[in-house]
């Protein structure tokens, strides 16, 4: 199910229909620094955005947040993988 985007490796195995949240990034493990989006590679963390740092929020999974989705991506991919919006706590 490629068309080409270099963005797209496999995703649809653990994301077509996820439940998405928008939330600013934590640590979800001790010493756990940041996370990559789950598409572009983007870094996601809590560091001042910088050239290393691209958001200090974005997509997640929930309520695992195993996979973070960066806003580009979100926009990019969100019919293709059906993604169903819940509402932040
Ligand atoms: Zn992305």
């Amino acid at each position: 199910m490629s068309d080409g985007d270099w963005r797209l490796m496999g995703q649809e195995r653990y994301l077509a229909d996820a439940v998405l949240t928008w939330a600013t990034w934590r640590p979800v493990k001790p010493g756990w620094d940041h996370d990559h989006c789950a598409f572009c590679q983007a870094e996601i963390s809590d560091r001042p955005i910088d050239e290393h740092t691209a958001y200090n929020a974005a997509w997640v999974t929930s309520p695992d947040q195993a996979n973070w989705i960066c806003p580009v991506c979100f926009a990019d991919f969100q019919v293709r993988f059906r993604w169903n919006v819940a509402q932040a706590e």
